[in-house]
């Protein structure tokens, strides 16, 4: 099964959805409006064992991890987060299961949103972690969508690309909140899409391009590597870096006032697809740079 196939299949299905659903399956989080006009952002997000950490993965980090990547999609749409709630599948006999949610807890209330329900079943299998957290879109901005990059836009990323799961930093990631919401405060409408970057620089750069209708080139030696990177072009495919990746109309500052860089990357052109041009010159396509969840 591959995802981006199953994904297709989610999203040619949506269409029709009810009134109140104003973003459906697509974006980073679903945006859904309830009585009296108010938006909220909707998303969740799974964490397996032996698939996202090693099994043997200290369970505090594990539970921090798997609150921190669901808030990562709230930031990509510009938002705040509201609340979340948790569910767990274990094995019998797993003994770790109340430090799990207490780190869980932990982690949602020092990110500002608090757990506020959950679950517990027992299986076979690997632990699996579900969290889903719902959040405020940005008062002045609203949601941030991927489908919004023009032509002209430079495409920016915060902070650094690659070396994130070698190193072990993806178990301990920050979601980029504060920078998500003080980007929508400084650029406001010069804010184009917005995506963290969670299955690769390349095909989420390439998922902006799809949703927006236009292309984007990436600049192979702007890309800021993280610590244990060395190689561009696999650092754009590994992954679980959870930056933002924007869109921007005019340069953007040089960095957040968290201290996290902002580096121009790339530029948005019309045509279609995600392509990387390269120190001697040569073009490579990078839409399909990243990793498969599913594979
Ligand atoms: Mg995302």
């Amino acid at each position: 099964m591959d995802e981006s196939a199953l994904l297709a299949h989610i999203y040619e299905r949506s269409a029709g959805l009810a009134g109140a659903v104003r973003v459906g399956p697509g974006d980073d989080c679903a945006v859904v409006r309830v009585a009296g006009g108010t938006d909220l952002l909707l998303t969740t997000d799974q964490l397996v064992e032996g698939r996202h950490y090693e099994p043997g993965t200290d369970v505090g980090r594990v539970g921090r991890k798997a609150v921190a990547r669901c808030l990562s999609d709230i930031a990509a749409m510009g938002g705040s987060p509201v609340a979340c709630l948790a569910a767990a599948t274990v094995r019998a006999g797993f003994n770790e299961a109340d430090g799990l949610f207490d780190a869980m807890r932990a982690a949602a209330s020092s990110f500002g949103c608090p757990l506020v329900g959950g679950d517990i079943a027992i299986a076979r299998g690997p632990t699996v972690l579900t969290v889903s957290a719902v959040g405020a879109p940005h008062p002045g901005r609203g949601p941030v969508l991927r489908a919004d990059a023009r032509p002209g836009d430079l495409v920016c990323v915060t902070g650094a690309i690659g070396g994130a799961v070698a190193s072990g930093r993806h178990l301990d990631l920050t979601p980029r909140l504060a920078e998500a919401a003080w980007l929508c405060d400084e650029l406001g409408a010069r804010l184009g899409a917005m995506i963290d970057v969670s299955d690769g620089l390349g095909c989420d750069a390439g998922r902006v391009a799809a949703a927006s209708g236009v292309r984007v080139v990436i600049d192979a030696a702007a890309v800021p590597l993280g610590v244990g990177a060395t190689d561009v072009r696999a650092a754009i495919a590994e992954g679980e870096d959870y930056e933002l990746l924007f869109t921007c109309r005019g340069a953007p500052p040089p960095s957040a006032p968290t201290g996290a860089p902002i580096t121009v990357v790339g530029r948005v052109e019309s045509g279609a697809g995600c392509v990387m041009t390269l120190a001697d010159g040569s073009i490579v396509d990078i839409a399909g740079a990243g990793w498969d969840h599913t594979g």
